[in-house]
């Protein structure tokens, strides 16, 4: 058989898998009419187009997010413990259907088995977070300073919430966002990447189906499905009160001032750039294990992927040389195979940004010290596997204060703690950081306000695979941004404050007197 007859295969392979895939979600395929300009599904596992769908653009837009505030007029007064209750039937529906759904994440994103159903099962974590959520969401009580006063604080719903996501975490990063929005009472407008649409349109379609059964209208949650003119749609249009968007730094930079310009509400989760800090009495097996599955696992592609190591000079060479070992013997291939770990870059693109960024940090004085190159699967060659890398840097250049998205892990050294910090924070990114340590002092140290900069700061474990419990986003060029657990529930409700006289005087607050 030749290259081409396999790729051929194994692209009607890929097809055959997601439509089935689909039929069982039970999702219609907007597939585009013939001779119409819609958009290509590239599975990166063959780097081949599976199928061509309709392309939504600025009108249709549009019309999704009127019928999305049409919708809100009724939905936020819906009592939130029902919207709970849609919410709890979402997360069965996901439950019943999670290998359904991890299969398309593994064809358009390239994850492997296991974290695509980790993916799956994190959307089901965030809808048994929402139910509970939808009995709490509320205010508090503070004390007039008046007498027969009472001050109070309640929450509502904000309107229509934009979600646009990006490729490496196709449905989970809607899901933290459309659980939480519709217990607070808002409607969704979903633009998710244009790289895993079959991803978007399987998990569409089962809280369309738990939107029917519960009798309310569709218009509460909607899909479109198009490229960055969609999203630009979305972001522009003033019926929209909060865009949470998932993605680049540089898209972040162009949605920013669009929506501060018409004073809507913004939720940014953008690139990171993480490191853990290895300090001499870390634990150096443990440390290794994880740093390999935040460095290499997703093949780099998390936004949490770990991508320096900043270690101290007396463990540099031990560390390195587990680390060495253990990249030998991860697996690259079809991340439906059998003890594959890693699994495609999304795209050549991709490829072509990390083997650029190797050039630059071997040009800057870095030695690759493992993997770097391109990696041939048969039956797939136009897909872009690569060999997880490593590269000792005699120090942080540019090229390693920026975020390449692929599997490469930067080494550094530092002989102080306050030297560690320094490095760890001086890159314009603040999402996920981590110590390995058994030293109290220093885990105490850099999760302090003298540490870690990062929005979420780890102690013995690596820079990714945060829980939903926790409130999750990151720092300065990362955009500030908070959702999933904690209080993030916070930035999709406005805030009330209400005075209540219950008395028969009308005493001014400071003491001011008025006739
Ligand atoms: P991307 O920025 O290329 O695209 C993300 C989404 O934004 C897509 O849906 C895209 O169509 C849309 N988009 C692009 N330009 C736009 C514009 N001007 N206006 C409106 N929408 C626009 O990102 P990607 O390659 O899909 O994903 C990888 C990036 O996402 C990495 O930088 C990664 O770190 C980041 N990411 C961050 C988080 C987080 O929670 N912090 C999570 C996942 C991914």
């Amino acid at each position: 058989m030749t290259a081409t007859t396999q790729s051929t295969d194994l692209t009607a392979d890929l097809r055959a898998t997601a439509l089935a895939a689909l039929e069982r979600l039970g999702a219609t395929v907007p597939v585009a009419a013939d001779g119409e300009e819609g958009l290509p599904v590239v599975s990166p596992l063959s780097g081949r187009s599976l199928l061509t769908l309709r392309r939504d653009g600025a009108p249709e837009v549009s019309s999704a997010v009127g019928q999305a505030a049409e919708a809100f007029r009724t939905w936020r007064s819906v009592p939130a413990p029902v919207r709970g209750q849609l919410i709890k039937r979402l997360g069965e529906l996901l439950t019943e259907h999670k290998a359904d759904l991890a299969e398309l994440v593994t064809i358009e994103a390239g994850k492997i088995r296991s974290e695509a159903l980790g993916e799956v099962q994190e959307m089901i974590d965030i809808c048994d977070f929402a139910v509970g959520l939808s009995r709490q969401v509320g205010g508090r009580t503070m004390p007039s300073e008046r007498p027969g006063h009472r001050l109070m604080e309640t929450w509502h719903p904000l309107g229509v919430v934009g979600v646009i996501s990006a490729f490496n975490f196709p449905v989970a990063v809607w899901s933290w966002n459309t659980a939480v929005a519709l217990v607070c009472g808002d409607t969704v407008v979903w633009k998710p990447s244009e790289k895993t649409l079959l991803s978007a349109i399987g998990a569409a379609a089962l809280l369309d189906r738990a939107l029917a059964e519960a009798g309310f209208p569709a218009g509460v949650a909607r899909l479109v499905l198009g490229e960055r003119e969609a999203g630009e749609a979305l972001v522009a249009d003033p019926r929209v009160a909060l865009v949470s968007a998932t993605g680049s730094e540089r898209m972040g930079a162009q949605v920013a001032p669009v929506v501060a310009g018409r004073m809507g509400r913004l939720l940014l989760e953008l690139g990171g750039n993480n490191a853990a800090v290895v300090a001499p009495s870390a634990d150096l097996d443990l440390a290794t294990r994880g740093i390999v599955f935040s460095a290499a696992g997703t093949a780099g592609q998390r936004c949490t992927s770990m991508r320096r190591l900043i270690v101290h000079e007396s463990v540099v060479d031990d560390l390195v040389a587990r680390l060495v070992r253990a990249y030998g013997n991860l697996q690259v291939g079809d991340p439906r195979a059998e003890g594959i770990l890693v699994g495609p870059l999304v795209d050549g693109g991709a490829r072509e940004r990390m083997l650029a960024a190797l050039e630059e940090a071997v040009a800057d004085g870095g030695e690759v010290l493992v993997g770097g190159s391109p990696v041939d699967v048969p039956g797939a060659d136009d897909a872009a596997y690569v060999r997880p890398t490593i590269v000792r840097m005699p120090e942080q250049t540019d090229v390693v204060r920026r975020e390449t998205f692929a599997p490469i892990l930067y080494v550094m050294t530092y002989s102080s703690l306050d030297e560690a910090v320094a490095l760890h924070n001086d890159v314009p990114q603040g999402l996920s950081s981590s110590i390995f340590t058994l030293d109290a002092r220093e885990a105490e140290t850099f999760m302090s306000e003298a540490g870690s900069d990062c929005g979420i700061v780890n102690v013995n474990i690596g820079t990714s695979g945060a829980e939903i419990g926790g409130a999750f986003g990151g720092e300065k060029s990362t955009g500030g941004g908070r959702e999933s657990g904690s209080d993030a529930w916070k930035q999709y409700m406005r805030r009330a404050t209400n005075t209540i006289n219950y008395s028969t005087e009308l005493p001014l607050a400071q003491g001011v007197s008025f006739g």
